[in-house]
């Protein structure tokens, strides 16, 4: 596979430690963006209560996740705490090739593998206000166990420090105006000159011939 091609989709990856808010803020910002689609990912991570196969994830046993990588699905692969979370390969590929813009929501293993392949990729990472309240979002949102919770705080800091590798920073303090940066990041992406020249292909032909 090469990176994409000039009139394919955009692709936007979304990473933060768990508990900063990233799957509420990517759920509001495709409510609000009909143009913009969330890839599902592969885990072997048991579905939390009122996870849904196909929906959140593709929940898969070991067997069949390891299956998936030996026949190379995956486009991006990575262990986050005990489960490997991957993305398919073709699922980008179908969504990109036919113009649509796409958001994975991905650790930074992913994060790196991706850019790797697509390295026009636009990455943005979500930070916490404060690490107390990274750790009081985790206990409220009632998920987890008290051990999983302190295992991902330890595992936090060291997501966090990968924050260098990424085109934006959101703290995702006042919710609202963290939904309104990520938009605001995507609708300026859009924008591009280099994006436009595909999208307005018809006006700016006609532009240069005036
Ligand atoms: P949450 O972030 O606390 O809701 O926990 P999840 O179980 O949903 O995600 C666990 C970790 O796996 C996070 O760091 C995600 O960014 C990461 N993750 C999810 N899907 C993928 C994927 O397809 N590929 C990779 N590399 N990481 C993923
Ligand atoms: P992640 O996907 O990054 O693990 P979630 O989206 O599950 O994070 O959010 C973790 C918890 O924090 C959830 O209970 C969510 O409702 C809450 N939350 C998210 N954003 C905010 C915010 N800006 N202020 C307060 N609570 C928030
Ligand atoms: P959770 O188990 O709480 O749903 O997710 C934990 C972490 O796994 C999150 O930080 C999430 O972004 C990451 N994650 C989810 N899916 C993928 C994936 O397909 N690839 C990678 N690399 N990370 C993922």
């Amino acid at each position: 596979m090469t990176s994409s091609s000039p009139s394919s989709g955009l692709l936007f990856i979304v990473s933060a430690p768990s508990g900063a808010g990233k799957t509420s803020l990517v759920r509001a910002l495709l409510e609000c963006d009909p143009g913009l689609s969330l890839s599902i990912s592969c885990t072997t991570r048991p579905p939390r209560a009122g996870e849904q196969d196909g929906v959140h994830y593709h929940f898969l046993d070991r067997a069949a996740f390891d299956e998936a990588l030996a026949a190379g699905a995956f486009l991006e692969y990575a262990q986050v705490f005990d489960h490997l979370y991957g993305t398919r390969a073709a699922d980008v590929i179908h969504y990109l090739d036919k113009g649509s813009d796409l958001l994975l929501e991905i650790d930074w293993q992913g994060a790196r593998q991706v850019r790797a392949r697509f390295p026009e990729a636009i990455s943005i990472f979500i930070l916490p206000p404060t690490l107390e309240e990274l750790e009081r979002r985790l206990r409220e949102r009632r998920t987890d166990s008290s051990e999983t919770i302190a295992r991902r705080m330890a595992q936090a800091h060291a997501e966090l420090a990968h924050w260098t590798e990424y085109d934006y920073l959101v703290v995702n303090d006042r919710f609202e105006a963290a939904l309104a940066a990520l938009h605001a990041i995507v609708t300026a992406a859009r924008h591009r000159v280099a994006v436009q020249r595909q999208r307005l292909k018809t006006l700016l032909a006609a532009i240069d011939a005036a």
